[in-house]
């Protein structure tokens, strides 16, 4: 399946979060977003209104902090979907698995799609995702993995951020992984906070691509589906990038309905503001669209994009990621340069079974 085919409903449930990662791009560390949670009402709209006019029957739970640290709204939500769909709704986490063991409980019996956060090694893992109380993660991370592996109804897999520490190591990290049991793993070269500029934080994608290269071959090797996401849409031909183009809606804990995983908080009206199309009226309960964002969300097909126009790649990738692309260069229709030679070597060096993928980026 390609990336723009993950369609569904996210809940971003709470800003809080029980880690401190060196990199985390929730504004978690300024403080301006501390203790929102998101609005049980909101949520119940947001589901009604989804539900209504779609065919997916997904929902997701992701940021802007950890949502397990508010594991009952999850359950909330969850039993409220499954009250409008006659128990058929399919569910999904990305969850940083530092949780007690029986979170891991509850989650293994009913979330269907489990992504869990992990960097690497257990010295990387440490090193980039302590505890906020301080002291590595890692074990608790290896306990709760060792539990869902064996126990969860569908599927376990990890989302890992490469940094300068295992750009190097990709196929040490695999060995791992798979020691866990895992069999799916989707990996992201890090990338700029918003706010931040483009460049900071940044690896050299080719060193990344062909570095992820050797990986794939060795993950293929044991069994493992190893992707990232400059490779996330090859699996099929696409006009759209992502979800974020269609749009479909992001819950967020301050009231707004955003397009994208990285427009988490629709007060703050800076250069992400296109991604909102949607805030909840706390008088009427009620969701206001705003149609013209919308159309214009939509309007980002690759046939619009002029540099992608003649890429070899371009209906494999289709302008990559506009939510990098906005905030990196403040144009919806941008380009982000440093991806395009490592897509397009990739896109060329990969063979077709592996731009396959079975479960979409997280
Ligand atoms: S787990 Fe996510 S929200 Fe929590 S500190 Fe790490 S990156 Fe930030
Ligand atoms: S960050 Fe990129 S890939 Fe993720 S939802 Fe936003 S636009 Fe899509
Ligand atoms: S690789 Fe670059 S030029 Fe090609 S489709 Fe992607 S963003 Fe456009």
């Amino acid at each position: 399946m390609a990336h723009v085919d993950k369609q569904m409903i996210s809940f971003f449930v709470t800003t809080n979060c029980n880690l401190d990662c060196v990199y985390c791009y929730t504004n978690k560390k300024d403080g301006t977003h501390k203790n929102q949670t998101l609005d049980f009402d909101f949520a119940k709209a947001a589901i009604d209104d989804y539900f209504g006019t779609s065919y997916a029957k997904h929902i997701r739970f992701q940021g802007a902090g950890e949502p397990t640290t508010n594991i009952d709204l999850v359950k909330k939500i969850l039993t409220y979907a499954k009250s409008l769909t006659h128990e058929e709704v399919t569910s999904e986490i990305q969850t940083n698995a530092c949780f007690s063991i029986d979170v891991a409980k509850w989650i293994a019996k009913n979330i269907d799609n489990i992504w869990a956060s992990c960097d690497g090694l257990p010295s990387i893992q440490n090193h980039n995702r302590p505890f906020l109380s301080g002291g590595g993660s890692s074990d608790v991370f290896e306990r709760n993995i060792k539990y869902l592996v064996t126990n969860a109804k569908k599927m376990v897999g990890i989302r890992c951020t490469i940094t300068g520490a295992n750009v190097n190591i990709q196929k040490e990290c695999i060995d791992y992984y798979h020691s866990l049991g895992i069999k799916y793993v989707w990996v992201d070269p890090i990338f700029p906070k918003v706010g931040e500029l483009e460049g900071e934080n940044t690896l050299d994608l080719m060193v990344f691509a062909k570095e992820f290269l050797d990986a794939v071959k060795h993950a293929e090797s044991l069994g493992i589906e190893y992707g990232s996401i400059l490779t996330c849409n090859f699996d099929r031909s696409c006009n759209y990038a992502c979800r974020a183009c269609l749009p479909v809606p992001h819950v967020t804990t301050d009231g707004y309905i955003s397009a994208c995983d990285m427009a988490l908080y629709g007060n703050d009206k800076d250069h992400m503001n296109l991604f909102y199309y949607g805030r909840w009226n706390r008088d009427s309960k009620t969701i206001e669209y705003d149609s013209e964002k919308i159309t214009y969300l939509r309007s980002r097909t690759v046939a619009n994009i002029k540099h992608c126009n003649s890429c070899p790649a371009k209906h494999n990738c289709c302008g990559y990621c506009p939510g990098e692309v906005l905030n990196e260069t403040h144009d919806y229709f941008g380009r982000k340069r440093q991806v395009c030679p490592a897509i397009r070597w990739l896109f060329t060096n990969m063979t077709n079974k592996q731009k396959k993928y079975t479960y979409t980026h997280p």
